[in-house]
């Protein structure tokens, strides 16, 4: 079975390297012997979903983002609430995480309509408040376990997410801002679509959840199959290179 990985607006919403994360999904494909292909999908161009995939929506600058609101609001859109709603696995990344939501108001108050997949909005910073920037560490609920799990990540957001009633955060903020600096709370997830502000890139630092990813979409497809551990030692090593440096002292 073929895994497909659709880069959303890949030539615009590629902030802090978001390009990793399509690259670290492919690698560790790749490494399993997982034939998987990259799909950019641009402005004006169709999802075309092969029934083994995963999508992912980068992040970026407000300019950005008011550019590819029309597009968005189209059928592509819609296309992809409804993949989300099926259980395709999705993965939203600052601007694009933003964007899954209700809207997204910029400084200047313009509200860029989301996808109101995600329970949740963003509000912009207020004056005098500063730009959430630096390194995250994240405890998450395991998706399929009861245990719990960390992630690393770098975030760069002057929105603030405020998440609905129906939302479920992706988790907790042991070190950084997360979601709006106040609750606690960083990300989202809702049914195998997740949303984060973790640049860095996110996935090849925490390679535990590239593989629920791949392993979400795989399921999803009907596939069963256990993937096999990789040795994951250099990524671990960069997931402790930041997690020990913001890791509040006991
Ligand atoms: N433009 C959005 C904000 O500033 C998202 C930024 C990003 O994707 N890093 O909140």
């Amino acid at each position: 079975m073929k895994l497909t990985i659709h880069h959303l607006y890949a030539d615009m919403m590629n902030m802090y390297g978001d390009r990793g994360n399509v690259i670290s999904l492919e690698k560790r494909c790749e490494w399993r012997g997982i034939d998987a292909e990259v799909l950019d999908v641009n402005i004006g161009e169709s999802l075309r979903p092969t029934g083994c995939d995963i999508f992912l929506f980068g992040g970026g600058q407000d300019q950005e983002q008011t550019l590819l609101v029309e597009d968005l609001s189209g059928p592509k859109g819609r296309e992809l609430v409804s993949i989300i709603e099926d259980g395709g696995v999705v993965l939203g990344v600052c601007g694009g995480y933003q964007l899954m939501g209700h809207y997204y108001e910029t400084p200047e108050g313009e509200r860029l309509p989301g996808l109101g997949v995600m329970d949740l909005h963003t509000e912009p910073r207020k004056p005098g408040e500063e730009r959430l920037i630096g390194n995250v560490l994240v405890r998450v609920p395991d998706p399929v376990g009861d245990s719990l799990r960390e992630v690393v990540g770098f975030e760069n957001h002057g929105g603030r997410t405020m998440l609905g009633e129906r939302a479920e955060p992706l988790g907790r903020v042991v070190a950084g801002h997360g979601n709006n600096g106040r609750d606690g709370t960083e990300g989202a997830r809702y049914k195998n679509a997740y949303g984060t502000y973790l640049h860095g890139s996110l996935l090849p630092k925490n390679p535990w959840l590239t593989d629920q990813l791949v392993q979400a979409a795989l399921r999803h497809a009907g596939e069963e199959r256990e993937l096999e551990p990789l040795d994951d030692g250099a990524e671990e090593e960069a997931f402790r290179s930041v997690a020990g440096r913001v890791r509040p002292r006991r």
